[in-house]
Formats: structure tokens, C-alpha cells, sequence
């Protein structure tokens, strides 16, 4: 199974596609922490990403393709790629199976990132009024000490939607075009917003059963190894 989750900066896309990843017991990928942690490593291929993130543009498509292709497994929840076109293009090979979109907002997106918190350890993201950690300023997951990230400023944050909506926004009529595309509203809390795809998951495992007359374990089993 390989599954896409789009939607603006702050829609809780990275935090919806790891749970459904972990519930489908598939790899969770995300272009951005592969990008903090090829920054936080210095290596080559993040010293030529640094500056991007910072300002909060896209990093040139060559650097975030040689990170991320190179290491897609054969089945995986990914988010924050493809961010336009030619990535979609790029991807096409790759051939997702659902693109899932979660839609927000400006005015709810910018409350929510002001108020965001990262682990660089595990990865865990938190959300000072909604989603806190239970001892302030530490992950509940790992212990570590959880950050901002450098690009959560008010300056960032706009020029960030300000991409989204001129060089990713296209890609959902992409999407939409080639029957891909599954939109679920992503307002309210993280529970809920799970619930809502969650919903969307088991009407695909619902046509898969009819259409292939399996039981429901054949269908998970299905849905994994979809290719
Ligand atoms: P995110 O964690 O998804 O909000 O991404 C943080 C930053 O990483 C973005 O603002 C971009 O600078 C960079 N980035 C993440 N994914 C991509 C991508 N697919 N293409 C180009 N830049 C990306």
C-alpha cells in the first residue's frame, strides 16, 4: 500500500499520516524530518537544504529527490512529497495508491504551528493548547527535550502557505483528475480528525472486500502488500 497525505503547513498532515501508518503497520516517511535530520547531521545534501528551509521555500527538487526516492521502501504512509508537479511526476513511477488531503484554513493553520513543538529525537510533534506533553517541554515518548522548529516563525509561516497555495495547491486537482484523491476535513482535534480517515480507510477495505470477495483479514493483509 502506498499512501500520500497532503494539505497546507499545520493541517496535522504528518501527525495523521504517522497514526495510520502505525495502525496499518506500514513505514511512516516524512520528507521534512528526513530533511531536519540531513540539516542537524550537516551532511552535503543538507547543507544544500538549510537555507531553503529557513526562508520557508521548497528545496530545488534535485536535493529532495536524491534524499527521499533513493530510500522509499516498497510500501509506506508518506507525507510532505511530493510539494509540486514534477515531483507528482517523479512520483507517478512509484505509482501511489490514495492521496489523502486534509483541507484547513489560514486563520486555524497559523493558530495551530505558533503553537507547535518537535521532538528532533523521536519526532513527536505537540501542540501547546490541544495536544500538550505531559511534562512541559519534554516528550512523553522518549524523554528528549522538545523544540520549535527554526522555520515556526510568524515570517515563515506565511511565506510556507504562500508556497503551499502557489506550487502544491495544483497538485490536488492532480490528484483529483486521476481518481486518487480522498479529502477529509481537518478541523477539529487529532482524534477526531483520525477518525475521519480512519472512516475513509475502512471504506476502501469495504470496496476491496466486495470487489475481491475477501474476508476482513485477507483485506488488511491486501492493503499492506498492495502494489
Ligand atoms: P515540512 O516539515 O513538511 O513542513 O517541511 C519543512 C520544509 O522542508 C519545507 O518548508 C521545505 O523547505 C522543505 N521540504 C519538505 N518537503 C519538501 C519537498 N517535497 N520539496 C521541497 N522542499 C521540501
Amino acid at each position: 500500500m502506498k499512501i500520500v497525505f497532503m494539505g497546507p503547513p499545520g493541517s496535522g498532515k504528518g501527525t495523521q499520516a504517522r497514526m495510520v501508518a502505525e495502525k496499518l503497520g506500514i513505514p511512516f516517511i516524512s520528507a521534512g524530518n528526513i530533511i531536519r535530520d540531513e540539516i542537524a547531521m550537516m551532511t552535503e545534501l543538507g547543507c544544500r537544504a538549510e537555507r531553503y528551509v529557513k526562508i520557508g521555500e521548497l528545496v530545488p527538487d534535485k536535493v529532495i529527490i536524491e534524499i527521499l526516492l533513493a530510500n522509499l521502501p516498497q510500501f509506506f504512509v508518506l507525507e510532505g512529497f511530493p510539494r509540486n508537479i514534477p515531483q507528482a511526476t517523479l512520483l507517478e513511477k512509484i505509482k501511489p495508491d490514495y492521496v489523502f488531503y486534509l483541507y484547513l484554513e489560514s486563520p486555524d493553520i497559523i493558530q495551530r504551528i505558533s503553537k507547535r513543538k518537535l521532538c528532533p529525537n523521536c519526532k513527536m510533534v505537540y501542540n501547546l493548547s490541544s495536544n500538550p506533553p505531559k511534562t512541559p517541554d519534554i516528550c512523553d515518548i522518549c524523554g528528549s527535550k522538545l523544540t520549535s522548529r527554526v522555520d515556526d516563525t510568524e515570517e515563515t509561516i506565511k511565506k510556507r502557505i504562500n508556497v503551499y497555495e502557489n506550487e502544491t495547491y495544483p497538485l490536488i486537482d492532480y490528484y483529483r483528475k486521476r481518481e486518487k484523491l480522498i479529502e477529509i476535513d481537518g478541523r477539529g482535534s487529532i482524534e477526531e480528525v483520525h477518525d475521519r480517515i480512519m472512516q475513509a480507510v475502512e471504506g476502501i477495505k469495504g470496496t476491496a472486500r466486495k470487489e475481491l470477495g475477501l474476508n476482513s483479514g485477507f483485506v488488511s493483509l491486501w492493503l499492506k502488500k498492495k502494489v
